[in-house]
Formats: C-alpha cells, structure tokens, sequence
C-alpha cells in the first residue's frame, strides 16, 4: 500500500528514512523520500524541500518541521488522497512570524517578489529608514502576549520571529531598526522566542555576527543562493562567500541546522538557501519584479498557498503551524506573497484581534486551509469561477493560471469592501 519507506520523527527535530526504520542520510534516503511525495501526490516542496537543497546532503534536516507528520499520513494510510496530506505536514509547523523591517535593499534583483526592496537614496533613504524606526516598535508592541505555542501532541514549543528586509545588516538600518527590533523582541519574549535574522550574507562580518548573538538571535538564515542575485549568482563568487561564511560561523561555533546529533539542534545555528528550482520558492511567485520580469513558472499545480509562507494555518494562532507576514508599514498579510489587501495593520491594531476578527470567515478559512479555490463559495465564486478567474496574461503577453492570480481578482472585485467594514468594525468606528 505505501512505499517502502517511513519517515521516523526522532525527537523534535530530526528525521530518518530507510525501510526499516533506521537512518537513511544518503541519496538513495532522499530519492525513497521524493519517490514517496510523488506516490502521494505530494509536491518535494510541500515536505522537505529544505532537505535536498544542497544536492542531499542533508536529507534529515526539518528546521521548519515539515517532514514528522509523514509518519502520520504513512500509518493512516492516506497515500493516495490528495487533500489531508497538505495539512497534516503542516499542522505541527511552529508559529512564525515573517516581520520584513525594512524596504532597504542593496539589490534590485530582476526575480524579487517586491518592487520596494531596492536601493534607496538621499530624501528617500531617510524616508525608509524613519519608516521602519517609527513603524517597528509600534509594530512589536501588538505582536501576541506570548510567542509560545501548543504542538499537536499538547507541548508548549517556542514560536519563531524571522526578521528580514530588504536587507537588515545594511548601515542605515541595522543599528537603528534592527538592533534595537531584537533586543525589544528579545526582553518582550524573554526564553519564548527562536530569533530568526534573514540576509543575503554578503554583509555579514564577524563582527556583525558577534552582535547579533549577543542580541540572543538563534539562526542565522542565509537566503539568496541562487542564479538571480547578482554577486553571487556565479558559481565562483557563490562558492567564495560560501566558504566565508562557513569559516565565519565556525569560529563562532554557529553550527548548520539539521547538522547536529539527533534531538539536538540547538542554537546557534545557521542555514543557507536560495529560489532554486527544488526549493519551495524555486517557481517564483507572481509578484514584483518576478512579475513584471514574466519570471514565475508557476501554473496551476502550484499552490503556494497550501505550501510554506503561504496562507496555510494562519489562523491557528497560538498553535504550532501559523504564520504571517507582516511589512514595515505595519500591515499584515495571511502569506508571504501577500492577498491583494492586507488583513489590518500593526501599528494601529493587535495582532490577535485582528486574527480573531477573521475566524469563521469563509474566505479567511479556506485561506488557512490552503484552498484559496473555495474562498468565494459563500460569495457566489464557485470553483469552476475561482479557477477561470485564475488565468492572466503576462506582461510579456504568454497566457500564466496560477490560483494567487484568482486571489487577487476576488480580493479586488469582492473582498476588499469587506475587509473595510470589519477594519472600521474592529476599530469601532462603524
Ligand atoms: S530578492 Fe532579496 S536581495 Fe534581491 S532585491 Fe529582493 S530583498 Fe533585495
Ligand atoms: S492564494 Fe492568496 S492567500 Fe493564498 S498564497 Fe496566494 S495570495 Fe496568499
């Protein structure tokens, strides 16, 4: 009935693959693993796309959980139905929030989901950099009480807070937003909290890397390994700052995750990714620059919403599993590619409120169970019209489907005078 694998959760943080319940940390591990996913209907993505991202070499690293309920859908015997495997891999994801600080950026990559992340000048500068230290206490001030959450088996874990731009070790920001985001984050969430730091690493010194774990920062998230970012996007200069940065957390003793002995993962840790093809972002999302680049290859398969940074859980608040996204304007979105309007804004309303207005709501529920199709069924979009909705034309002029395109046509043509009404409502000022 299944493959001839199971993936064995060992401990919380680490997973082994092999037939007979022993460890598989090689590739012939990793194939069974894929072999499983398809078999399933599951896309690599969807389970462990941060475990083969570097050509296999670690097959068992779960840094976000997304591999220990495979054991689950192995022993229910739910190979085979599309719909509850999704959800299962991510029911014990830990809470996470996405806080971009800034819109800084020393790149204007062609792939960016975001046309303001870009360099940034004179009044301008100022400009963002007011912003985010305006904005982002403010913000921190409505993030929940705690930033512990319940697992599925009942335990109180720590959430995580990954903070990221643009670029936050740029000068203009990293002493005046993100030091001091950390060290507010850090004293709000004392023991409570895994501090994630998002870069594209070429920034990082040792100095800086000293300075950020002193501010009690638990992983270091090197993104932008990948063909787009210019500087690293040779295989010469990638390896280089590849090599920098391994020496540079070494003598830190800042080890990779996923790296250590079973059970073991603790802080401080790093990894390295980028959107590659078998990463979950590997398609690109249609937003930004990817957007206007006609750079998603994206289509109808893809449902980055049923997938990691998408609106998988975001309402599970409190619960290993949600997440959300937020910008330095303060507003919140349910996924990273952000829904056309944003479900409220942090500087002005708590987080919880704003989750708890949404619960119960058709569209915000089919959001949270990563089924965007059947957002509009209590608004008269059936799915046959979500998916028709679905379909646009690129820049470039080639016909793209994806499901975040039908989103965002019913975000524009139905949600968004409602999202209005309940903001007002919340807000009191209906
Ligand atoms: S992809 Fe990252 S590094 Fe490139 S412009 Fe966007 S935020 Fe900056
Ligand atoms: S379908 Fe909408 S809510 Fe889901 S990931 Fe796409 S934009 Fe976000």
């Amino acid at each position: 009935m299944f493959p001839d694998i199971l993936a064995l959760p060992f401990g919380k943080r680490e997973c082994s693959i092999g037939p007979h319940g022993g460890p598989r940390r090689d590739a012939a591990g990793i194939r069974a693993l894929r072999h499983f996913a398809v078999r399933c209907f599951l896309q690599p993505k969807h389970i462990a796309s941060e475990l083969w991202r570097e050509n296999g070499r670690k097959p068992c690293s779960v840094a976000f959980g997304e591999l220990y309920d495979l054991h689950d859908v192995a022993s229910q015997g739910k190979c085979g139905s599309y719909e509850p495997l999704p959800f299962r891999i991510g029911r014990r994801r830990m809470e996470s929030i996405y806080f971009v600080l800034t819109w800084l950026c020393h790149r204007r990559c062609r792939h960016c989901y975001d046309d303001r992340f870009r360099p940034y000048v004179r009044d301008e500068l100022e400009q963002v950099v007011e912003q985010s230290q305006t904005n982002v206490p403010r913000i921190i001030d409505h993030l929940p009480e705690s930033m512990m959450v319940t697992d599925s088996t009942g335990e109180k874990v720590k959430g995580r807070i990954i903070v990221s731009g643009g670029e936050v070790l740029l000068e203009p920001v990293r002493k005046s937003v993100l030091y001091p985001a950390l060290e507010k984050i850090g004293s709000r969430y004392l023991g409570e909290v895994h501090l994630v730091v998002q870069t594209t690493g070429d920034r990082l010194t040792p100095r800086i890397l000293d300075e950020l774990l002193a501010r009690n920062v638990s992983t270091i998230s090197i993104s932008g390994f990948d063909s787009y970012h210019v500087g690293i996007n040779r295989p010469d200069r990638a390896r280089a700052l590849r090599e920098q940065l391994l020496a540079m957390f070494e003598a830190a003793g800042v080890r990779e995750a996923g790296n250590g002995p079973p059970g073991d993962d603790s802080p401080p840790l790093f990894n390295i990714f980028g959107a590659n093809e078998d990463t979950w972002i590997g398609k690109l999302w249609p937003r930004g620059r990817a957007w206007k680049n006609g750079l998603s290859r994206a289509g109808m398969d893809d449902n980055f919403c049923n997938a990691w940074s998408g609106g998988l859980n975001f309402l599970e608040k409190g619960r290993t599993g949600s997440e959300v996204s937020i910008e330095p304007t303060g507003d919140v979105y349910p996924c990273c590619l952000k829904t056309r309007f944003p479900i409220g804004n942090l500087v002005h309303e708590h987080l919880d409120d704003i989750i708890d207005s949404l619960r119960d709501h058709p569209v915000y529920e089919a959001i949270n169970r990563g089924k965007p199709e059947t957002m509009g069924h209590a608004f008269g979009w059936t799915t046959e019209r979500f998916l028709a909705e679905s379909q646009i034309d690129t820049p470039q002029g080639r016909s793209y489907r994806n499901l975040c395109i039908g989103c965002d046509r019913f975000h524009e043509k139905v949600l968004g005078p409602m999202i209005e009404s309940a903001r007002q409502e919340r807000l009191g000022q209906a």
